[in-house]
């Protein structure tokens, strides 16, 4: 199909320095949970942007010495010539589809511990970045840097930039941002030096400057030089003699740079989840860097609609569009906007489940694209599928995320199936999570499935239709996919964190309970030991309805797993503002209608909370039981032409929408596969090889 002519505009080459962006679409810097211990799984991840049309492909943040280690996280590094050879592997995977080749070099200063190297940590005045947050805890203050450490400095980014020329790199990055060692530099709170470095602006963006300048020299005129800085608290520092401190800054080093990357501050507000903040949020931040410079700027917002980018570009905000998550939820996108296919794209839902993988220390996983990360080791192509087996026609049962992305990979692949579901509508868990405060977007798992289902004549989709054991078996389908989904358990939660048994009393209620249309009387207790998104968006969600609503949790903090998604302070204002009543550290030990009990996770100290209605948020248990009675007649199975019956999503083990799409996409690819497409294969990158010959030595 023909490009849609009003977006032309993205597929304009730009001039970055002494190298040329074939489009607008660039797939900026992010962590991608792939350490050079995995340089093959990570050139692949990255070649596929560059194949499904991202006009510039950049790594994630790559070390330049080992006084920035950030061990646990998984990071890059570019220490010595085994470095240059896997990320040669990434750039060689970018070039052969035209794009260009982006290295991000980093150094962490105070915001990283150094655990592995023991080194004491670098900054310019000896203050710690975020002492008291889990990620940045640690009992060694950094060190202050003196001028022998700026000199170290600059030769190390100096020598990793000619590191990554010969890497084949086509822009090298000096990293500003994000509590990093150069952004400490620019703020006035963390630099209180006296030196050149300290005090004015001018004098604070020394060291920026100085770095633009050693790995300019270092990569002559192969390689684009990029400056990528967060100008959200510079923005808010007052400035004598501009508009801000960021507007000093930007003039100050308007020509030192070839390219601006422009970004926010912190996880929560640069990577920030869809269920608090819009798409473009970065603007009002970031508006103003072009009128202050020639050189092209990229920047993010989570943007997937190309109308949006256009807009961006037509406003004068940025020149290059840039993306990590809607890259990950569909490295196709240029592509599919190239060819008029902008309807299939695969909208990031923004649910920050990739920047978990990174917390968790893994290689990226999304909900959308349970293929990235999978692209070298199981051999996933997000575009195409294995044609179907020697199987012909599969059922699947229940249509939630699991049994929508089995359905649609099958139908793809070929095979006729049958997708039944038992309510009017298709969609399971989402038809009502997708309903609670901020998770409209989510909706978008749903939607392109329906759309993709759409196209595929061999897949019908029954609704209203709940199967039993001996439909199943009436049906007679060769294969049979069990996805009915879980179900919320009424049970409390021992000391050793363990269920209790059930409270089957009056006032008690379940997430289902309240998506089947529960009214609840006040006051409404909730319990979360679930610990996600789903206590904090009932809790919100209730309020909303008029209920009065205490949280309560045996976590730190309310919905303590989000972290990992940058979500959770925002769900912490969130509940505030809703005036939800919050109680941590505690959980529920009985209640009776009137009053819950509570006790101190650690003390056992007791109290009571009025309550009238208790919502249990804890553990799930898998809707198996079609599972079993299909297995009690497994005599018949051959006699009705079953090969097979398998459990995939929850029914088999409740998890998060992300496990769902993943076990759904998984069974669909490996069905009639040989024995070997079950197998992963491992990524040791040579390792093993060179490591045998040293320990020779
Ligand atoms: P998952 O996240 O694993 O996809 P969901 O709970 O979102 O699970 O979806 C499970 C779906 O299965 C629900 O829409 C539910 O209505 C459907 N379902 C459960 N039992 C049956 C059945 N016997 N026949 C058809 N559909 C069923
Ligand atoms: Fe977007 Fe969620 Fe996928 Fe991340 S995990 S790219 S936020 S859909």
């Amino acid at each position: 199909m023909a490009r849609n002519p009003r977006y032309d505009i993205l597929f304009e080459p730009v001039r970055i320095g002494p190298v040329t962006a074939p489009n607008r679409f660039y797939a900026v810097p992010h962590a991608s949970g792939m350490t050079n211990r995995m340089p093959r799984m990570r050139a692949a991840f990255r070649g596929m942007k560059a194949e499904g049309g991202w006009g510039v492909v950049c790594t994630g943040y790559v070390s330049i010495d080992p006084t920035s280690d950030d061990t646990p996280l998984p990071y890059a590094t570019l220490w010595d010539e085994d470095d240059v050879r896997a990320h040669a592997l990434m750039t060689e995977a970018v070039h052969r589809h035209g794009a260009l080749a982006g290295i991000e070099l980093w150094h962490g200063g105070a915001s990283v511990l150094n655990r592995t190297s023991r080194s004491a940590p670098l900054s310019p005045s000896g203050i710690s970045w975020m002492p008291t947050h889990v990620g940045f805890m640690g009992h060694q203050r950094p060190r202050i840097m003196d001028d022998e450490d700026i000199a170290s400095l600059l030769r190390w980014q100096g020598q990793a930039a000619r590191r990554a020329r010969s890497a084949g790199f086509d822009i090298v990055y000096v990293y500003a941002g994000m509590g990093y060692l150069p952004y400490e530099f620019l703020l006035p709170e963390w630099n209180q030096r006296t030196d050149a470095y300290g005090g004015c602006v001018r004098n604070r963006v020394r060291l920026v400057r100085q770095l633009l300048e050693v790995t300019r020299e270092a990569v002559g005129d192969h390689c684009a030089v990029a400056l990528r800085i967060s100008l959200e608290e510079l923005r808010a520092h007052h400035s004598d003699v501009a508009a801000s401190q960021a507007h000093e800054v930007v003039a100050l080093l308007s020509d030192a740079t070839d390219l601006w990357d422009v970004k926010m501050d912190s996880g929560p507000t640069d990577c920030c989840p869809s269920r608090f903040t819009p798409e473009g949020s970065h603007e009002a931040v970031i508006d103003f860097v072009k009128s202050l410079t020639d050189k092209p700027v990229v920047g993010v917002g989570r943007f997937t609609s190309p109308d949006a980018m256009v807009g961006q570009i037509r406003r004068g905000v940025l020149d290059l569009i840039g993306a990590a998550r809607p890259s990950i939820a569909d490295p196709f996108l240029p592509r599919k906007i190239d060819t008029g296919r902008e309807q299939e794209i695969r909208e990031c839902i923004g649910c920050n489940i990739c920047i978990s993988s990174w917390h968790d220390g893994v290689p990226v996983r999304c909900t959308q694209n349970p293929t990235i990360g999978e692209e070298w080791r199981r051999g996933w192509h997000p575009e195409r599928v294995s044609p179907a087996g020697g199987s012909a026609a599969v059922l699947v049962v229940g249509a939630g995320p699991a049994g929508l992305e089995c359905a649609l990979t099958l139908g793809r692949r070929g095979y006729e199936v049958t997708l039944a579901e038992a309510a009017e509508q298709i969609g399971g868990r989402l038809c009502f999570e997708t309903r609670l405060p901020g998770l409209a977007t989510w909706a978008r798992v749903l939607e392109w499935r329906r759309s993709q289902l759409q196209r595929l004549p061999n897949v019908n989709v029954y609704r209203g239709n709940r199967l039993s054991a001996e439909e199943i078996l009436e049906l007679g389908h060769p294969h049979v996919v069990i996805a009915t989904g879980a179900r919320w358990a009424r049970m409390l939660y021992s000391t050793l964190e363990i269920p209790l048994g059930e409270l089957m009393g009056p006032g008690v209620y379940t997430p289902d309970d309240i998506a089947a249309g529960a009214v609840l009387t006040d006051p409404v207790v909730i319990f979360d030991f679930d610990n996600y998104y789903m206590g904090g968006a009932l809790a919100e969600h209730l309020v909303a309805r008029g209920n009065r609503v205490a949280y309560v949790t045996p976590a730190g903090h309310a919905s303590a797993w989000t972290i990992l998604s940058n979500e959770q302070p925002q769900v912490h204002r969130a509940l505030a503002e809703a005036r939800v009543e919050l109680h941590t550290l505690v959980r529920v030990e009985g209640f009776t209608p009137g009053a819950v009990r509570i006790c101190n996770q650690f003390t056992g100290a007791a109290r009571e909370l009025p309550c009238n209605s208790l919502v249990i948020v804890g553990t799930r248990f898998a809707n198996d039981a079609l599972y079993h009675a299909l297995s009690a007649h497994r005599e018949a199975f051959a006699a009705a032409g079953i090969c097979s019956v398998t459990r995939i999503g929850d029914a088999l083990a409740p998890g998060a929408i992300v496990h769902a799409v993943y076990s759904g996409h998984r069974y669909a690819r490996e069905l009639d596969g040989d024995a070997t497409a079950h197998v992963m294969r491992r990524d040791l990158g040579g390792a093993a090889e060179r490591i045998a010959e040293r320990i020779e030595e």
